[in-house]
């Protein structure tokens, strides 16, 4: 049978409002999160991409609960640093850093660095796991540039250090409102990938 109800398995309202339209138009008629679950400890994510911890999150609240549940996993990456932070985004500067004391590490680290070597980019993997083991996934990249200061107050993460060359590097995310980023992150950009797979998805699952 179709399944008619989804887990977003996130406690992350933004993420939630900026999904839950799309899966609605799909045809979800329950589309719930963690929230509506008791409480569970979250998996570790030991992986070493973006996409093995998507698929880890993705397939523990999916077996756990026995729902179809779609779970992303994000980062920074930036190309001076070698990728760094990627996968360790959240916890650059320390297993419970704040948001500032990632982005102070991140400056210091491109102190004398030229903008033109400054290039980086958010990454964002969505999986979607079916309880039989059946899973998909896509990916959305959005490319900067890091800044020399944080500015704005939008947002959360590294926004304010990522120059947004669809506002011609003259704003930080920091700096744009909800809906003027969500047109065009990386979240966003792989929400409107997974949504097409899904669908397919979805039909065969019912076969
Ligand atoms: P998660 O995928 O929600 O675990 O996010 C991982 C980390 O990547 C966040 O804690 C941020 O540091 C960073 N990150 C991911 N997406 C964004 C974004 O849209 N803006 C700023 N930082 C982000």
């Amino acid at each position: 049978m179709k399944p008619k109800e989804i887990l977003i398995a996130t406690t992350n309202l933004g993420k939630v409002r900026e999904i839950e339209p799309m899966l609605k138009d799909l045809g979800f008629l329950e589309i719930k999160t963690l929230k509506n679950f008791p409480p569970i400890p979250s998996p570790e994510e030991k992986g070493n991409t973006f996409l093995e911890n998507a698929l880890e999150k993705a397939s523990y609240y999916a077996k756990h609960f026995n729902i179809l549940t779609l779970a992303d996993d994000s980062g920074l990456e930036v190309e001076a640093l070698s990728g760094a932070p990627g996968i360790h985004s959240s916890r650059f500067a320390g297993d419970k850093a704040t948001d500032e004391e990632n982005i102070k590490k991140l400056l210091k680290l491109l102190e004398g660095v030229p903008f033109e070597k400054r290039k980086a980019r958010f990454v964002c993997v969505i999986v979607v796991y079916h309880p039989s083991g059946k899973w998909i996934y896509a990916e959305g990249e959005w490319q900067g540039y890091i800044a020399e200061e944080p500015r704005g107050t939008q947002g959360f993460g590294y926004d304010p250090v990522f120059l947004v060359p669809e506002y011609n590097l003259e704003r930080t995310a920091a700096e744009l409102s909800k809906e003027e980023k969500n047109r065009i992150s990386h979240r966003a950009k792989a929400i409107r990938a997974i949504i097409p797979k899904l669908k397919e998805f979805l039909e065969k699952i019912e076969d």
